[in-house]
């Protein structure tokens, strides 16, 4: 018997449109049909539970099966099935009047998104790469007829009864000429690795050799079970991830386990993680790993990838997850965040707004948890976690509320401290006259040591920032601590820094320094360079070079790519001669052609200390010290 029909729709070129505009991916089809082929198991699993299908269900296993003769790609399941009215039903009416709503929202619209779940029109992403498509189906209720639905790929289809003896559904693809590539082993087995591989349902593609202890048990020379060739089912994907298990079942060795299953290009372990498991108001399963972030930022990014249902989505989450978050990995599992649908559309969801918030707060739990569990292990980490959490405090303000009170400062003597006990520390002693908080900070120990040296001589602290967004995270810090000044220890002299009451005098008088200036004029560079005199004292260097916080901050937020700004900033200097100083005093008494050498030197000197003399300054430097101990 064969019923023959056309399929009720106005629009006559629903297919044209769909190879066009359902999805701009045409190798989705494999994951829509696979996506209903586990469907179709789970149904049947749950009619066994609740007793509406009796006897065992035998091996459930799903198969993609490629006949490179015949030119078709096979996805066959041993689910639910169904019957000819079902067909008429779920496949020619409900789907075709999904792809008529979907031909009136989309004529016409060139580069549309992909819409597709929406209309439920998966099964008929077949026709992306097929331009014949079978379904052949057996249900599992008792006594039906197996049937075969045929189309071309035109509103046309044809039903016929077949011959089939086990339950499930066949969907046979003819792979159309423009598609050839989807009869390729290869790129088949990448297609189902990308989308398949934690499906709950077991995936088979072909079969592998693999080696086996002989069942003969048969032994070899050295009394070893000798081991033999065997072909196994190749199965592509892992029925049971981590994320889906219960937090309470797993070690932190199946965390680590789970990385390596997800990136085996990754040699690096991961910090920790945080399991995510939300069943109100919205479902939301996860993993989330902290990768050792150190000073980069840039390498790691897009690696979480996004699931539903264990059905592998995408791994661009940045429309899901804010921004800072994207630096971590793992997997997200949601069936409510809507798929195939706009980037745009993805931003306005509810549902996805709440996630992410969700997400960003469950993240800083974690953080504040570890930092009151243990302290000392915590910071053990900050090094890794730094940059991940200054970016979260920098883009997202409920972050920074929470982040706030376990972030930790790092002095050069490598103790921790959260930014409330930082203050206490140092309030008595860095307070300047105007009751301002100077906070020093220098961007590595070994670059401004002696600034260093010469701050703790006086008995102040010094911070080390060395991340990238050191400039924007100071300046947020600033805008968010009451009354607190951050300054690199050579932004300027330490008096000028953290001024207090009482200056020094000066050693030198006017005459003297007008004496000295020119001398200091004509050994350095006079555009970038500018010479002043300042009460120092005796202990600190003779001249110092510094560069004005501000001119630096804008420099390096330049070179972050800082927002709007046109031009590149001049580098300026300041070469501060220290007035009590005894070199410098001395400089008057020598001989006239000594005195310029002698400033050479000791300019030279400073800029030794800032890293900043090199090639044949350097040489002429290293000629001359070598003269004057002669
Ligand atoms: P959706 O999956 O979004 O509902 P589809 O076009 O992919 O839309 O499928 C339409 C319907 O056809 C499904 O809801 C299901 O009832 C039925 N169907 C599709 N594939 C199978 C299958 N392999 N076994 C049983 N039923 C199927």
């Amino acid at each position: 018997m064969a019923t023959k029909g056309t399929v009720n729709v106005q629009t006559e070129n629903i297919f044209p449109l769909i190879k066009k505009f359902l999805y701009s991916d045409h190798e989705i089809f494999l994951r829509e049909l696979i996506s209903n082929a586990v469907d179709a198991t789970s149904k049947l699993k749950v009619l066994s539970g609740s007793g509406e299908v009796k006897g065992d269900l035998g091996d459930l296993k799903i198969e993609v099966i490629l006949d490179k003769e015949k030119g078709t790609l096979t996805v066959r399941d041993k689910g639910i099935g169904m019957t000819e009215e079902e067909i008429q039903k779920y496949i020619n009416q409900i789907a075709f009047s999904g792809a008529e709503e979907f031909v009136k929202k989309y004529e016409g619209k060139e580069g549309a998104e992909q819409i597709i779940g929406h209309f439920g029109l998966g099964f008929y992403s077949a026709f992306m790469v097929a331009d014949k498509v079978q379904i052949r189906t057996l249900s599992y209720q008792e006594g039906s007829q197996p049937v075969q639905w045929e189309s071309e790929g035109n509103p046309e289809f044809e039903i016929t009864d077949i011959e089939k003896e086990n339950r499930g559904t066949d969907i046979v693809l003819y792979i159309a000429d423009d598609s050839k590539e989807f009869l390729e082993e290869a790129r088949i087995e990448g297609i189902l690795n990308k989308y398949c591989k934690f499906l709950p349902v077991e995936i088979k593609f072909g079969t592998k050799t693999t080696f086996e202890e002989d069942p003969s048990g048969e032994k070899d020379e050295d009394g070893n079970v000798k081991r033999v060739e065997v072909e196994v089912d190749n199965i592509i994907n892992n029925t049971a991830p981590a994320w889906v298990k219960s937090p309470s079942d797993l070690k932190d060795e199946d965390y680590k386990a789970f990385y390596r299953e997800l990136y085996p290009m990754s040699f690096e372990e991961p910090l920790f993680n945080i399991h995510l498991n939300v069943d109100y108001p919205f479902n939301l399963t996860g993993i989330l790993y902290f990768p050792r972030l150190k000073e980069t930022m840039e390498v790691q990014k897009n690696k979480i990838q996004l699931y539903s249902n264990q059905v592998f989505i995408t791994d661009s989450v940045e429309e899901i997850v804010p921004e800072f978050l994207t630096l971590l990995h793992g997997v997200i599992d949601s069936p409510d965040i809507p798929l195939n649908v706009s980037r745009s559309y993805l931003q306005s969801d509810n549902n996805v707004k709440k996630i992410s918030a969700h997400i960003t707060k469950k993240v800083a739990d974690k953080l504040s948890q570890m930092f009151k569990d243990d302290r000392k292990d915590f910071e053990s980490k900050w090094d890794d976690l730094k940059v991940f959490v200054e970016y979260g405090m920098l883009t997202e303000d409920k972050f920074y509320d929470k982040a706030e009170k376990f972030a930790l400062f790092k002095n050069a003597k490598e103790e921790y401290f959260t930014f409330d006990e930082y203050k206490e520390k140092i309030a008595p002693i860095q307070t300047d006259k105007n009751d301002k908080l100077v906070i020093l900070y220098a961007n590595s120990k070994d670059a401004h040591h002696q600034f260093i040296e010469s701050a703790e001589d006086r008995g102040y602290d010094v911070l080390i920032f060395d991340s990238p967004l050191t400039p924007h995270y100071l300046q947020k810090l600033e805008t968010k601590l009451d009354n607190v000044s951050f300054a690199r220890v050579d932004s300027d002299t330490l008096d000028n820094l953290i001024k207090k009451e009482d200056e020094l005098p000066s050693k030198l008088t006017d005459e003297q320094k007008e004496k000295l200036k020119p001398i200091f004029e004509e050994v350095v560079e006079k555009d970038k360079f500018q010479i002043a005199f300042e009460n120092m004292s005796e202990k600190d260097a003779p001249i110092v070079i510094t560069q004005p916080e501000f001119m630096r901050r804008m420099q390096e937020q330049q070179k972050l790519g800082g927002a709007g700004m046109v031009g590149a900033f001049p580098e300026m200097y300041e070469l501060k001669v220290n007035t009590n100083h005894p070199l410098v005093g001395s400089i008057l008494n020598k001989k006239k052609d000594n005195r310029q050498k002698m400033a050479k030197q000791l300019c030279d000197l400073a800029m030794l200390s800032q890293g900043m003399l090199q090639g044949q300054e350097l040489t002429k430097f290293i000629k001359r010290s070598v003269d004057l101990m002669n």
